[in-house]
């Protein structure tokens, strides 16, 4: 059985009413924002502290976090959702989200399992001389410092066609590392994505730098998402509500809502399509089940990946727990949507909700559903941050 099956989890920050009692949403709201993800717990925390304004949230959920939600099982922080890992460039997200949590300096590592071995994923000069002969490694390498310079990410459509070498290792990449993952985590093939999509893994690094990302920070919450998101929503200005979903006759001033727009708009245009993702849980009773925390699966099986939970904050326990992942489509009701799929229909729907939504001048949309955006957490702080900031500015111009 599942480790999530077993139990539910629960989840109080201070200040929240008990899940499943009712709560008193009746009075005037000032600022009302709807889901306690990071997006909204930043937004709900800047209002409260720079503004000294009431900050009410309502959650659905019966936890704070969003798809960020943590908590230890069996002496292991596992998280809910699936793995996420803080990385960014950015030194204010950075510094604002110091004041609220202290970082274990974890460095994610990724291995992709290619023809029965795990190579490290982006591709690297590493995973290059563990695929390929060595003479055909070291051509390779050689003509790819030449082109590129050692250090540099390449993406798929930068690999030059017309060098016969660099022409197969961009097909071999291509077809190993990205057709098959991309298949299975989309639904489609890889023409019908956004190629940005894509390009947030780089197809070859000329680097034995085996990190997955090479962000300036980076890092797991020491105690978790959960508390970390505990703390931001942890102010007398703010009041968060559980199990509360929004609803139409709730009174505010302005609203911020991370929720999808389509849902807002009570889907007048179409829903906005999403992938989610079907976590297989399970507990092992050894004491590690792989060297890192992420396997990818390209093309075996019918997950896209297995992760280790202990390895991301150096947990240790005599078992282990592990997820598979399970890619689907999103289904009201039935799943959580997990990922915007960016295409340029999907585009057109947004862009057409976006257009609506300028007939709401004191309704916000944030995070990576409100966007509709594949935002790191990095990215998705950095809005709501952003958002307050201007909102404060056009506030001062109109007094
Ligand atoms: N991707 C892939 N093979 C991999 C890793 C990533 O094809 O081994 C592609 C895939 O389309 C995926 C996208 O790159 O959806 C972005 O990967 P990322 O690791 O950023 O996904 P996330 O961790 O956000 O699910």
């Amino acid at each position: 059985m599942g480790v999530f099956a077993a139990s539910r989890m629960h989840h109080r920050p201070s200040g929240t009413n008990n899940p499943g009692q009712r709560c008193d949403l009746s009075g005037n709201l000032k600022n009302l924002v709807v889901g306690a993800g990071i997006s909204g717990a930043v937004v709900a925390r800047k209002i409260a502290e720079e503004w000294t304004e009431p900050v009410t949230v309502v959650e659905a959920r019966d936890h704070i976090g969003g798809n960020l939600h943590d908590c230890r099982r069996d002496e292991v922080m596992v998280q809910r959702y699936g793995p996420h890992i803080f990385h960014t460039n950015n030194e204010e997200v950075w510094k604002f989200l110091g004041h609220f949590t202290e970082w274990w300096p974890y460095q994610h590592r990724v291995l992709g399992f290619v023809d029965g071995q795990q190579i490290p994923i982006p591709f690297n000069l590493n995973s290059l001389r563990m695929v390929f002969p060595k003479t055909l490694a070291d051509r390779l390498e050689i003509k790819l410092l030449k082109k590129f310079g050692f250090g540099t990410n390449v993406s798929l459509p930068d690999l030059p066609r017309n060098d016969e070498d660099l022409n197969f290792l961009a097909e071999y990449v291509f077809q190993k590392v990205f057709l098959g993952y991309t298949r299975k985590q989309w639904g489609l093939p890889p023409a019908a994505i956004d190629p940005a999509v894509f390009a947030r893994v780089p197809a070859v690094r000329i680097s034995r730098d085996d990190r997955y990302f090479l962000d300036r920070y980076q890092g797991i919450p020491l105690h978790g998402y959960t508390a970390m998101v505990q703390k931001l929503l942890a102010h007398k200005n703010i009041h968060v509500h559980l199990n509360t979903p929004f609803a139409r006759d709730m009174p505010y001033d302005r609203l911020f809502w991370t929720g999808s727009p389509d849902e807002f708009f009570e889907n007048k245009l179409g829903s906005l399509p999403y992938r989610s993702v079907a976590f297989d849980f399970l507990t092992l009773a050894r004491d590690k089940f792989q060297k890192v925390a992420t396997v990818n699966y390209p093309n075996d099986h019918d997950f896209t990946r297995i992760t280790e939970y202990k390895h991301f904050l150096d947990d240790r326990s005599d078992g282990t727990i592990i997820s598979c992942e399970y890619p689907a489509d999103w289904c009201a009701g039935v799943n959580d949507r997990q990922y915007p799929i960016e295409n340029r229909k999907n585009a057109a729907l947004h862009a057409s909700y976006k257009a609506m939504a300028k007939g709401f001048s004191n309704v916000y949309f944030l995070g990576r559903l409100g966007d509709y955006k594949y935002y790191n957490m990095d990215e998705a702080i950095a809005r709501a941050m952003a958002m307050v900031k201007e909102l404060a500015n056009s506030l001062k111009e109109n007094v």
